[in-house]
């Protein structure tokens, strides 16, 4: 898989995929993702790539040029499976979202800056636009790290235990169970009985009872969330 991010702040997409999960997946080459300077696609020496808004009004825009240019050229290397757009007005990001993106072979996720892209691009080039919550960020470099990392330890192998990654919250609609380590009694704050038990199926059973007992408790909405994919 191949995720490229398009952005006019590369700096800010350093660190978060070199730790940890992604870090290793890369490392395993099970993705391969790259962060693209829009900057490169300027047309001018000063590497502009943000104009005023027609009709006036404070903030700046992101021209058409460059986000062309850059896209075009990409797109002439490679079929992409999804042009992502970071918006706060896109789609609600979640699980079921990050899955099915974790399936394609290659996407590419533009990030916005300043009041946003020139709509023409999203008109004419995007194929899908995601936002990660109803709160505005300063850019897409945030949102882009988000749902990169979301995807990138659903694919095979990038978690050791795959079984981890699906009993995480989210997977099937209910929030993981409580989880404990050593000591199993800290200062009379004691483990729950049962998982010293050694029994395995009533461990399973009980995780189960208390994804169920959590998710009604602080998510009833996942349960009567349309279960369509
Ligand atoms: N004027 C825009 C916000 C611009 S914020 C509006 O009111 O909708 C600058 C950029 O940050 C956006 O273009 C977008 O790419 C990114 N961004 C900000 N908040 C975001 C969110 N919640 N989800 C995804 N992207 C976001």
């Amino acid at each position: 898989m191949r995720i490229d991010i398009l952005t006019v702040l590369p700096e800010l997409l350093e660190s978060p995929f070199n730790y940890s999960i992604v870090k290793r997946a890369r490392e395993r080459k099970l993705v391969e993702i790259n962060v693209i300077n829009l900057r490169d696609f300027a047309a001018d020496r000063y590497r502009t790539v943000d104009d005023y808004a027609f009709g006036g009004g404070a903030g700046m825009v992101m021209m058409i040029e460059p986000v062309f240019k850059a896209i075009e050229k990409l797109k002439g290397e490679r079929v992409y499976d999804e042009i992502i757009y970071t918006s706060p007005d896109g789609e609600k990001f979640n699980q079921k979202m990050a899955n099915q993106l974790s399936l394609k072979e290659n996407i590419l996720i533009l990030s916005g800056h300043y009041k946003g892209i020139d709509q023409r691009i999203r008109d004419h080039l995007i194929t899908r636009e995601i936002s990660i919550g109803d709160y505005v960020l300063s850019g897409g470099e945030l949102p882009a790290s988000v749902i990169t990392d979301a995807i990138v330890r659903l694919i095979p192998g990038a978690i050791s235990d795959e079984q981890s990654a699906l009993s995480d919250s989210f997977q099937d609609d209910l929030l993981a169970p409580p989880v404990y380590t050593r000591p199993a009694d800290f200062n009379g704050w004691k483990v729950p009985g049962i998982l010293l038990s050694g029994h395995a199926a009533n461990i399973e059973k009980w995780r189960h009872e208390q994804s169920e007992e959590r998710t009604r408790r602080l998510r009833p909405d996942l349960f009567s969330e349309d279960k369509e994919s």
